[in-house]
């Protein structure tokens, strides 16, 4: 005989069946509620039906396992022993509760359904025990509606037509009932107002659903239990796990307990409470209670509740009577549950409790959600009160949240309220706030007058940088990831919202359109750019103080790391920015950024200059007219950077980002070429490339024009002789840009030698120390790594062109259509922000084998956009990087990934 699952696990103190381990089984509620019952806490007792029973019901169609009938029984009998109740009885009747509960919490997805056993029968046995009729009517009241909704109007999959489905309509009965008799609150209404109304909602649900509402205890809580486990297939919980990436197969456990009310009356209550301050991470006891109330009561914001204590009290509450104030004692005895709970979790939780007729009863607990400075507040505390160990208190800390620690955000608070105008991409983090700008000069312009200006562009390029500084935040209609306004505002570390395709923008108009709403240059917007949200109007900040702790959270964290961090930076500023994060060296200095930053026009227009020049003549003496501006450049860095690695990438500008594209520039030009107007366009139109991501760039330019490889390593050497022979300790590293293939390398290398030695000669020194080597960023390189590493001493991942090469996906162009692709599961991940591990990845671990094999000192980083991900930074731990490198204002985030993943590391050898 096979034997027979167990799908059912009763929870009643001592006689406890399952406990927190058995999450996956139980559910989160479930298990939580085992484990109280077990701490001897006051829960009422009641037993969970496993999620293996749900998923058996919904595999079938609807049939529930062997077995599973019988085990019910058992646990119903049980509970009404242990009650002294029994289910359905006219004279003693027990009425319980069906709550959902998965593996992990997706709060307002599922279904619940309170005090099922309210018949015809057991009404009046109930009115005649409690004494309390107005209680018993209100009661049924709320069992008609949520049964309705949950078992009767969705479980049975009946699309609510204009979304006006039976909960809706019984809300409307309820709220016009309210205003014929000129009430306030639900809490007003007398035992015939409800009695009236329940005769109104079973009549309305009647007639809308064509079924009579069932009259029969035991009806009713087959009909709940299986309305929980359809509500997992519902349509709220599926979108809710493909964006929180939940698999369908875990199931939802159903948890069936005694009702205990805190709908008898004044001396009845219900609220929730997190164990510390869930925004702040203070170590204060905070929550929410309403009198006379049932659960859901607090959460649907029908009445505003009270805070439970006087210490948390704020301004506009401070005259409401907290729950500390109102019954003492079952006050006193939350606050021991807290403590009680949070010794044997070692975690800061999220409870909710009902009083009844003063007495405590706990209806669930499980870990609390938070903010990142609360995150981080709380781990450094709890590490300090003895509750955690070091390895727990960096755990604690999800490495994006520290984003919150770094940047003013919006307040959360004022968001949850807000309405979201538009959606983009989240480049820049942050929030920001401001009066709209469509062009460049325009934000210069109004950040005159106005401190906080948001520019926004169809894209933007080069032409726009003074724009961009000027402005607190930069929102696009195009353009993905890796875009020029993502890369530049997340280097800087500024909001950004990039590819937000319904805006329509009119910059000679100076206004756009969202929707059906214009807005005109002036007007405020704000944007969070960790969401990618768009609000209109302006919405609160929150200033990102840096916590006291933070410096000796990253400082403990840092102690476990095992990889490297370097920046991304381009300038003195930035490099010194990224060393006050914690950065280790720079990985990648675009030199072509010395051209975006403010006051860089002089260095521009000779680019140009070089990139427009017809002869070679014109060239050379455009190149040697750049080399102080490049040499002082990379020498203020290298010098912020003192002793530490700094490499130096050559020139790898895409063309077409630097031609100039308006009349007075190309004018400007024009003159200083002694060329005419025409000429210039021509020249400008012959640098027009079908696929300049693909084109004329990177060590091609520097094949083509050696002069002005010459030029960037010249410049490199004499900055490095200059700081050695001032007493510093320089270390530059030569890194050459999209390489294919050795030649390329051994072309370049060569040049890198001999002016190596002259400069060294000319400085009269043995030897210029450096470093050469080469990214990778095109699969074909990656293939070739053995050969690449016979002529580099290192390689740095350029993943955003690898990515870009390696699907074939244009960075510039992918916005168009990776929302698709992630919205209809084609994709499950925006491989520009986090990295492919299936494709790119393959090509950087081939890399990695091959190039080591090669030279097995090769030095291995990545400074791909990915470098700051932490899904990302972990791939590299595990592929064997010696560093990531990322944009400053990422440095913590990667910093504390890298150390997450050398813990985990170490953890599962163990
Ligand atoms: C890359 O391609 O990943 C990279 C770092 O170079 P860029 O973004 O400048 O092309
Ligand atoms: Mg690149």
């Amino acid at each position: 005989m096979s034997r027979v699952e167990k799908y059912v696990y009763s929870f009643n103190g001592e006689k406890t069946e399952g406990n927190a381990s058995l999450m996956n089984l139980l559910g989160g509620k479930g298990a939580n509620l085992a484990e109280m019952a077990r701490l001897g806490i006051p829960v009422p007792p009641g037993f969970t039906i496993t999620t293996e029973c749900c998923n058996a019901f919904l595999q079938s169609g609807g049939s529930y396992p062997k077995g599973y009938e019988d085990q019910l029984e058992e646990a119903l009998s049980r509970l009404e022993a242990n009650m002294e109740l029994a289910f359905g009885d006219p004279e003693n009747p027990l009425l319980v509760s069906c709550r959902s509960g998965g593996r992990q919490s997706m709060p307002g997805m599922m279904e619940t359904v309170l005090n099922v056993g309210l018949t015809s029968e057991t009404i009046p046995g109930l009115i005649k025990k409690t004494g309390n009729p107005r209680f018993v009517y209100d009661s049924y009241r709320r069992l008609i509606m949520m049964y309705a909704d949950v078992v009767m109007e969705k479980a049975e999959g009946i699309e609510a037509v204009n979304g006006n489905g039976i909960r809706n309509q019984l809300e409307k009965i309820l709220a016009a009932f309210k205003e014929t008799r000129n009430l306030q609150n639900d809490a007003d209404l007398t035992e015939d107002d409800l009695k009236t109304l329940c005769g109104l909602f079973t009549e309305r649900v009647a007639t809308v659903l064509g079924k009579e509402f069932p009259d029969s205890p035991v009806a009713q809580l087959e009909g709940a239990i299986g309305a929980v486990f359809k509500s997992w297939n519902g349509k709220r919980a599926r979108s809710y796990r493909r964006i929180e990436q939940i698999p369908d197969k875990w199931g939802t456990g159903v948890t069936v307990q005694a009702m205990v009310f805190g709908n008898m009356g004044n001396t009845s209550a219900t609220g929730v409470a997190f164990t510390r301050n869930p925004a702040t991470g203070e170590n204060t006891f905070f929550g929410e209670w309403l009198a006379n109330a049932q659960g859901e009561d607090v959460v649907a914001g029908l009445r505003t509740p009270a805070p439970i204590n006087d210490a948390t009290k704020r301004e506009t509450n401070k005259g409401v009577k907290s729950l500390e104030a109102t019954m003492p004692s079952a006050y006193q005895e939350l606050e021991s549950i807290r403590t009680t709970l949070e010794r044997h979790y070692r975690e800061m939780l999220d409870i909710e409790f009902t009083i009844e007729n003063e007495r405590l009863y706990m209806l669930q607990c499980r870990v609390g959600k938070r903010t990142g400075t609360a995150s981080l507040v709380m781990a450094m505390e709890m590490l300090e009160e003895g509750l955690i160990d070091e390895i727990t208190a960096i755990k604690r800390v999800k490495p994006h949240q520290l984003n919150e620690l770094l940047h003013p955000i919006v307040d959360p608070d004022e968001e949850s309220r807000a309405q979201c105008l538009t959606e983009g991409l989240p480049a820049g983090p942050g929030g920001a706030f401001g009066h709209l700008a469509f062009t460049s000069d325009d934000a210069v312009k109004l950040a005159k007058t106005h401190p906080n200006v948001i520019l926004v562009r169809e894209e933007t390029n080069p032409e726009d940088i003074e724009g961009m500084r000027a402005a607190s935040g930069i929102l696009t209609a195009r353009g993905g990831m890796t875009s020029h306004a993502a890369l530049v505002a997340r280097g800087w570390g500024k909001c950004c919202i990039v590819g937000a395709g319904d805006i329509a923008i009119h910059p000679s108009m100076k206004k756009m359109q969202i929707g059906d709403k214009t807005f005109n240059q002036g007007d405020i917007l704000t944007l969070n750019g960790t969401r990618g949200r768009v609000y209109e109007g302006k919405l609160k900040m929150v200033d990102a103080t840096e916590d006291s702790r933070f410096q000796s959270f990253m400082k403990m964290a840092d102690a476990y790391r095992t990889m490297g961090v370097r920046a991304n930076a381009d300038t003195r500023e930035d490099a010194l920015v990224a060393k006050n994060y914690g950065a280790e060296g720079i990985g990648l200095f675009r030199t072509e950024h010395m051209f975006y930053s403010a006051g860089a026009d002089d260095r521009l227009f000779i680019l140009r200059k070089i990139i427009l020049s017809d002869t070679e003549g014109e060239r050379k003496a455009a190149v040697r007219e750049l080399e102080p501006f490049v040499k002082e450049e990379i020498k203020e860095t290298l010098k912020a950077m003192d002793g530490m690695p700094v490499t130096i990438r050559a020139l790898d500008p895409p063309l077409h980002e630097f031609v100039p594209h308006s009349r007075a520039k190309q004018v400007e030009l024009a003159e200083a070429l002694g060329v005419d107007l025409n000429e210039i366009k021509r020249r400008c139109e012959t640098l027009q490339e079908s696929n300049p991501m693909m084109g004329h760039r990177g060590v091609r330019l520097g094949i083509s024009f050696p002069d002005l490889t010459e030029m960037q390593v010249k410049a490199v050497f004499e900055a490095t002789a200059e700081l050695a022979k001032n007493g510093h300790h320089p270390q530059p590293e030569i890194m050459i840009p999209v390489t294919c293939d050795v030649e390329e390398l051994v072309f370049v290398r060569k040049i890198v030698n001999r002016v190596c030695e002259e400069v060294a000669r000319q400085y009269g020194l043995a030897a210029i120390v450096h470093k050469f080597g080469t990214m990778i960023e095109i699969p074909r390189s990656a293939l070739r790594a053995h050969q690449m590493a016979e002529l580099s001493e290192f390689f740095s991942f350029g993943t955003n062109d690898l990515t870009q090469l390696t699907y074939g996906f244009s960075r510039d162009d992918a916005g168009e259509f990776l929302p698709t692709y992630l919205e209809k599961k084609i994709l499950s991940a925006d491989p520009f922000q986090t990295l492919d591990p299936l494709g790119v990845g393959e090509l950087i671990k081939i890399a990695v084998e091959r190039g080591r094999e090669t030279r097995p000192d090769l030095k291995i980083g990545i400074c791909g956009e990915h470098g700051g991900d932490p899904a990302s930074v972990r791939f590299c731990f595990k592929a064997g990087l010696d560093y990531v490198s990322c944009s400053p204002y990422r440095i913590p985030i990667a910093r504390l990934a890298a150390a997450h993943a050398a813990i985990e590391a170490s953890e599962t050898k163990k």
